[in-house]
């Protein structure tokens, strides 16, 4: 189906309370291979590309390939930024037909990072899309970025001086692989739903989603946080599949077999995927024809599409 907007996508899953994984890629064929891996477990899907990741996979032709592949299937697909840092960045994402975009400030003071994101967010609805924000930051787990726990008074000024619609929380959770077992703190999540009690077309969502052990994260789905961020894992699993790959093939060393090495890759990558759809709850939820609202500024992207089909010869 065209692409679904992800609050749509976000909305059926807390309702029907199971997560939507939000899967970075760093290529076209890796989006592509998590949306067909999805439909095939009918699960709602969100692509999500990290703004650091731009120089890796241009936002336009990510943004057409994910829509034609979309297209092909029968599950709701949403394509979002992650960690955006500046304007100019929103613009060319909803250039190129994302259905949300994430701006982060949460390394500014407080209200450097409601200006910036009250921006962002203007930005993104007059285009029609859903902005997501962050406050606390979720730092990364080797210390280069420091974590600071959302404060649940500030939550709530924060999200109402910025009108975000996905609010990113930092609980405990972080970028990375883990030293140790994370502890999620749910009371400090059930503070701040009560401190955004009268805003409940805000949506959640959890970074460093990597980790953190299934039954927290079922907890966590079921409290009310739809949106779960996956990526470390999925490098993890890749890398650790070429690495098998390699010693079981030493007379790899010296071929020119690289899609082989692809393969084992991508059979890490699509192992987490498969594995995380089953811990989210979210397989069999892709009900064809449900309340989606469908495609977003669908004759806007028309021509970039077409534009990008040519030039990358499909
Ligand atoms: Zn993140």
């Amino acid at each position: 189906m065209p692409f679904t907007s992800t609050l749509d996508i976000l909305k059926d899953a807390r309702s029907r309370k199971y997560g939507v994984g939000a899967y970075n890629v760093l290529s076209l064929d890796q989006a592509a291979a998590i949306i067909r891996l999805s439909n095939t477990l009918e699960a709602p899907v969100l692509i999500t590309v990290p703004a650091v990741l731009e120089k890796y996979v241009s936002f336009s032709d990510l943004g057409a390939i994910t829509r034609e592949v979309a297209a092909k299937v029968s599950i709701p697909v949403g394509l979002h930024l992650s960690h955006g840092k500046d304007i100019a960045t929103m613009h060319r994402c909803i250039d190129a037909g994302f259905t949300s975009v994430m701006i982060d400030g949460s390394a500014l003071p407080f209200d450097e990072n409601v200006k910036i994101t009250r921006e962002a967010a203007d930005l993104c609805h007059s285009h029609g899309i859903a902005c997501e924000g962050e406050l606390g930051a979720v730092g990364s787990t080797t210390g280069e970025v420091k974590s600071t726990m959302t404060d649940p008074e500030e939550a709530r000024r924060y999200v109402e001086a910025t009108g975000i619609d996905i609010f990113a929380v930092s609980i405990g959770n972080a970028h990375g692989f883990y030293k140790g077992v994370p502890k999620l703190d749910f009371e400090r999540f059930r503070q701040i739903k009560a401190a955004l009690s009268s805003r409940p077309d805000v949506y959640f969502t959890l970074h460093g989603g990597t980790g953190i052990s299934p039954e927290d994260l079922k907890r966590l789905i079921a409290e009310g946080c739809p949106k779960i961020c996956i990526y470390t894992e999925m490098c993890g699993a890749g890398k650790e599949k070429a690495f098998d790959y390699l010693a079981r093939h030493p007379e790899y060393i010296g071929t020119t077999d690289v899609p082989e090495l692809f393969r084992a890759v991508f059979e890490g990558f699509l192992d987490v995927v498969r594995f995380d759809i089953e811990t989210f709850g979210s397989a069999g939820k892709a009900t064809p024809g449900s309340t989606y609202s469908g495609d977003v500024n669908a004759s806007m992207i028309e021509a970039i599409v077409r534009d990008v089909i040519k030039k990358i010869n499909l």
